[in-house]
């Protein structure tokens, strides 16, 4: 990108306050911990602000990506020579219970939106409690966890295009399968989505989503920075059993580690690199390739080129 000074002063008035950064760590946005800068990171102040913010920067041809909770993100060491902008909690993150159907922002955690459903005694979210992203982020990734995805309760999503045209799509017409959405092809902004669940009993649903959670702090490195499953599960195999029974389980590359706990995680020991976690996963999709002639797919998205 040319001119920093010059694109973050004209995109500063649709900025949330303290919501535009240059030269930011994308560590420090992400729940990998490592990887490079981003030449500027952007909250919107609003839907407007984000309009506003897209059409500055098509118009003068400067590179943009959108971001959750930045949990699925893995930026290169080289960064992003662009914008990163970023579904805030505060201003895109509104939560409505209507009924047995929510309404919610993309900047809205999923855990808070799962918390709010539990305490208007509305089952169906409980697998997504324990998921650290937003809304934008696990319709766009079709997040998924002990059987259930959002598949399963999305109603609809808003999402915005490239040049600031509102667009509204039922659930059936995203083309949401395993970890896909068309969001991942057509490059428009996430805005929120209606969800409906099904009257329960508030005191099971809490029960469920303690134990699911139960199950995750056991079976999960979740002492680790990392972006929970590094790849995805390829068909008719699990990639942590398949890591597991090439030997891998431990296997480090500087200050990345395949987890001891959970084969299936990657995690940050400590300094890691983004080329350490790059490297790294090479080795494991190489080791499982020659032992199994199964390509592993990453489902972390890894941003800028390796
Ligand atoms: C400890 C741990 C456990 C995890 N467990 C699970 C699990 O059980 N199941 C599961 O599915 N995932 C899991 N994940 C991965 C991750 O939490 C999910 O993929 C989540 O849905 C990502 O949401 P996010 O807001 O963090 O998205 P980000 O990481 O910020 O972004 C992910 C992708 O979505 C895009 N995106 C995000 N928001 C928008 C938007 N508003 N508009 C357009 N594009 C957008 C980004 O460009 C990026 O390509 C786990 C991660 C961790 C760290």
């Amino acid at each position: 990108m040319t001119d920093i000074k010059a694109t973050a002063a004209a995109i500063a008035p649709f900025c949330a306050g303290g919501g535009l950064i240059t030269d930011c760590s994308m560590a420090e946005q992400t729940s990998f911990r490592c990887g490079g800068r981003a030449a500027i990171f952007a909250v919107p102040s609003s839907e407007k602000g984000l309009a506003s913010m897209t059409a500055f920067l098509s118009e003068n041809r400067v590179p943009f990506m959108f971001m959750g909770n930045g949990s699925n993100l893995l930026f290169t060491d080289a960064g992003y020579e662009g914008v990163v902008i970023k579904a805030g909690p505060d201003t895109m993150g509104d939560i409505r219970v209507d009924g047995d159907t929510i309404t919610a922002g993309a900047g809205a955690s999923l855990s808070r939106i799962s918390k709010t459903a539990a305490a208007e005694g509305l089952t169906g979210l409980e697998f997504a409690s324990g998921i650290p992203g937003s809304l934008g982020g696990a319709v766009f990734m079709n997040a998924g966890a002990y059987g259930g995805e959002m598949k399963q309760v999305l109603v609809s999503v808003r999402s915005m295009d490239l040049i600031g045209n509102i667009i509204e799509r039922k659930a059936e017409d995203l083309g949401l399968s395993y970890r896909k959405s068309i969001f991942q092809e057509n490059g428009e902004f996430i805005l929120g989505a209606v969800i409906r669940l099904e009257r329960g009993d508030r005191d099971t649903i809490e029960a469920k989503m303690r134990d699911l959670a139960a199950q995750r702090t056991a079976k999960q490195p979740l002492s680790f920075p990392s972006a929970g499953s590094f790849f995805k599960r390829p068909e008719g195999y699990f990639a942590g059993k398949l890591i597991e029974d090439c030997g891998l389980k431990g296997l480090r590359v500087g200050g990345a580690q395949v987890s001891s706990l959970h084969a299936g995680f990657v995690i940050n020991c400590g300094g890691a690199s983004a080329t350490d976690v790059i490297d790294l996963m090479k080795v494991v999709q190489e080791t499982v390739l020659d032992r199994f002639g199964v390509m592993l797919e990453p489902e972390v998205r890894i941003i800028g080129s390796y």
